[in-house]
């Protein structure tokens, strides 16, 4: 099974993506995906880069990730030096006390702070004077102790974001600040890769979109409106409910570790028979949900295109929070999925294909691509008529082998 390169999401995670900041993040992808002929770039500017894959095919497929992370942003400097700021994302009540970052305009880098939190001291005495401290509101200090020394750093409206890194609790379970949606893009960077050396295997073009601003709520997706695009998929973070506080016989269950998640929304339209067949052949587990609260970028999609859609989620606890925590391996078997379906036909064609006689023995099936593609359509199409349902899976995949390498000849003959 293809899995991640786990590099690649660290390194992601190292890069601070503030909404609407997401120069280094763009410039990173960039580094990271090589040139090819079929790729080119149809978007690259601050809240969105695009890459068109064009493998010749009719139907193209766009897929998002959005690389933009929870954020804030510098309100008004007060003249005792601290900072007011907003937050757009996190329970504002759970971020006092925490380390920030700020993305100084005037000193053009990074600048470290951390958001005030009250004295456990003076919260009873507080009360009792009906002093309250309002949790709702963020101040932070830079080690200034006048406004002008904080104007002679900060500038009103400079993103801020949690400062915080990543650890392992276990060989898989990872703790991290932004996996929203760091591990989406490292998905979809790894989808980009393996379409480039396996572009003849694609059904469709593909539209590898990393948008920003997603946080706020502001991505723009206008820039497709040229294109004609078939399907939509986004691939995002999900709330987990394997939380000890979550009843999940109310909220629906999703489990950090047990598969990547599929929701039913209202806003998801025509592809989820096609992926829960691929998982239940391939015997990929996905966990389904009909999602009771949170957004993504399929709303902005669904109000400029009608056409078919699917979000692929993966399951977070303490979303939203510098703690964000998730499984590696819902990102492995996320991978796999999306390769499946990037791979095959149709909902139609993977049934028929489930039906074919397999005629070669070779278990090295990547290997042997090349060497399959001898075998004959007609073969194939009379085997299918013929044929039971009780071949094996192994033999299924060869099949499906031989038929791809089909379709690469018929591709390189365009
Ligand atoms: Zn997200």
């Amino acid at each position: 099974m293809k899995t991640l390169n786990r590099n690649i999401l660290h390194s992601l995670i190292d890069i601070q993506s503030p909404s609407n900041f997401e120069t280094d993040m763009r410039n990173h992808i960039k580094s990271i995906i090589p040139t090819h002929k079929q790729l080119s770039i149809i978007s690259d500017r601050n809240t969105s880069l695009a890459f068109h894959l064009d493998t010749g095919n009719k139907k193209t497929i766009l897929i998002d990730a959005h690389m933009d992370e929870i954020s804030g942003q510098i309100i008004s400097i007060l003249d005792s030096g601290f900072m007011s700021i907003q937050m757009t994302g996190p329970l504002i009540e759970y971020m006092h006390g925490r380390p920030v970052s700020i993305f100084s305009s005037i000193l053009d880098k990074k600048i470290k702070g951390t958001i005030l939190i009250q004295h456990a001291h003076t919260k009873d005495v507080r009360e009792k004077n009906k002093d309250e401290y309002n949790k709702e509101l963020l101040y932070v200090d830079i080690g200034t102790t006048t406004k002008k020394q904080t104007q002679s750093k900060v500038e009103i409206g400079d993103p801020v974001i949690l400062d915080y890194g990543y650890n392992y609790l276990n060989k898989d379970v990872i703790v991290s600040r932004a996996l929203d949606n760091k591990l989406g893009v490292s998905i979809l960077i790894h989808v980009l890769l393996y379409s480039l050396s396996h572009s003849k295997d694609l059904q469709y073009n593909v539209i590898f979109n990393f948008t920003g601003d997603e946080e706020t709520g502001k991505s723009s997706v206008s820039h497709f409106k040229n294109i004609d695009i078939n399907s939509i998929i986004v691939i995002d973070t999900d709330w987990s409910s394997d939380l000890p506080f979550i009843n999940q016989d109310v909220y629906g269950t999703i489990d950090i570790g047990k598969g990547p998640v599929l929701t039913r929304s209202d806003e998801d339209d025509g592809l989820f028979k096609i992926f829960n067949t691929i998982s239940k052949k391939h015997k990929i587990p996905i966990q389904i949900s009909v999602p009771l609260a949170g957004g993504s970028m399929l709303t902005h999609y669904g109000q400029q295109y009608t056409l078919n859609t699917q979000f692929l989620g993966i399951g977070v606890r303490n979303l939203h929070s510098p703690v964000e925590t998730a499984n590696i391996k819902d990102c492995d078997l996320l991978l796999q999925l999306l390769i499946f379906f990037l791979t095959q036909q149709s909902n139609a064609k993977i049934n028929t294909k489930l039906k074919l006689k397999p005629k070669s023995k070779s278990k090295t099936k990547s290997k042997t691509k090349s060497k399959t593609k001898t075998k004959t359509k007609t073969k194939t199409k009379t085997k299918s008529k013929t044929k039971t349902k009780t071949k094996t899976k192994s033999k299924t995949r060869k099949n499906k082998i031989k038929k791809r390498s089909k379709n690469k000849t018929k591709k390189t003959k365009k």
